[in-house]
């Protein structure tokens, strides 16, 4: 039998100005993760479909403020090597930090 979890998926556009082109570009940001048994509190509990809908909603909002405030085009962030790519790093950390912060909350 396969398993298929349930992803919970949120999107927001946005527009603005690319860092290294200088065009105007529009983005879709996109806040997701999957309800399954390892998706999981600091505590160890398996998040609720809620929970994990909360975590979702919580982290739009921080990834589209993140986003604007490095805003690149999708063809200059296709361009720039691994290394470069501050937003697929810092979107990671930033959510890394997110839960950081929820767990002392
Ligand atoms: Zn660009």
């Amino acid at each position: 039998m396969r398993i298929t979890y349930n992803e919970i998926k949120l999107k927001s556009v946005i527009k603005g100005v690319c860092l290294k082109c200088g065009k105007t570009a529009i983005r879709t940001i996109v806040s997701n993760q999957t309800v399954n048994p390892f998706n999981r509190h600091k505590d160890g509990r398996i998040k609720s479909g809620q929970e994990v809908y909360d975590s979702v909603n919580n982290d739009l909002p921080l990834l589209v403020k993140r986003f604007k405030e490095k805003f690149i085009c999708k063809k200059c962030e296709d361009n720039i090597s691994w290394p470069e790519k501050w937003f697929d790093l810092t979107e990671r950390e930033y959510i890394e930090q997110i839960g950081r912060k929820g767990e002392k909350g």
